[in-house]
């Protein structure tokens, strides 16, 4: 199907280049978050993500830095140039969130927060629109159409199964089904999805084999010392390799 072409910022999603999307899991502070950024930008990313409401498991956990994170994530797009996305748990978010982000994300655990979806819809911004945990492709795609206009990328985070040994199970056939039955473009999470450092590489060359649209990777400059998502965030030299095998797969006609 011929692709949407989904604009954030000055990029472009479903054109042919693939949209390396980087940063840390949760912004942790100014001076380390304007160093990722920086890095990540020289390392090849196209657009810096950093969670500023952070959907944890358990409530005990680190939540996020909030509004301040946005006051952040302003300054290190005025630095950088990076275009920003950022996730949304709820309504209330959204007009804040935009003042620094040119895209909104909503995560695994919200893709069937209807309501939501509508809000985020009716702001006209960008979307990227996470699989929910346990959706079927086709509820997923359903999940997009309660946005209601046709900048949205889907990106395929992992879905659980029954194999503990990594935290979720990448579905790289979404990535084929999604193109071949939406115009919708569809970029994929090797993070979220192995949930170890040393699965991401071998999974974002296999979605970029696989011709995704783009990839969202949690990096960060000391990825023992993250925050959170620690276990699968990689290092900056990581990415830099992944950003140089995305260049060379141009060359190689597989898009
Ligand atoms: C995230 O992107 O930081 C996140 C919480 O991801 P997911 O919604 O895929 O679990
Ligand atoms: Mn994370």
């Amino acid at each position: 199907m011929t692709k949407n072409i989904v604009k954030a910022g000055n990029i472009e999603f479903g054109s042919s280049r693939q949209i390396l999307i980087a940063g840390p899991c949760s912004v942790e502070g100014l001076d380390i978050l304007l160093q990722i950024a920086h890095e990540a930008k020289t390392a090849g990313a196209d657009m810096l993500r950093a969670g500023a409401f952070k959907p944890r498991t358990h409530s005990s956990s680190f939540q996020g830095l909030g509004f301040e994170a946005i006051e952040y994530l302003k300054i290190a797009k005025k630095e950088t140039g990076l275009p920003i996305v950022v996730e949304v748990l709820e309504p209330s978010q959204i007009g804040p969130v935009l003042a620094a982000a040119d895209m909104l994300q909503i995560g695994t655990r919200n893709m069937y927060n209807y309501p939501l979806l509508k809000e985020v819809g009716a702001a006209g911004c960008p979307v990227l629109l996470k699989r929910g945990i346990s959706a079927t492709i086709e509820e997923w795609v359903g999940a997009a159409s309660y946005i209601g206009h046709d900048q949205i990328v889907l990106c395929e985070r992992g879905v659980r199964t029954f194999d503990p040994e990594t935290r979720n199970m990448l579905d790289l056939c979404a990535v084929p089904v999604i193109q071949q039955k939406t115009s919708m473009p569809i970029i994929v999470d090797p993070s979220h999805s192995t949930g170890h450092r040393n699965y991401v590489a071998p999974m974002a060359r296999g979605a970029l084999a696989a011709g995704a649209d783009g990839l969202l990777i949690e990096s960060h400059i000391n990825p023992e010392k993250s925050i959170s998502d620690s276990a699968q965030t990689i290092d900056i030299k990581t990415l830099g390799d992944i950003a140089k095998f995305r260049d060379n797969l141009i060359n190689l006609f597989l898009r």
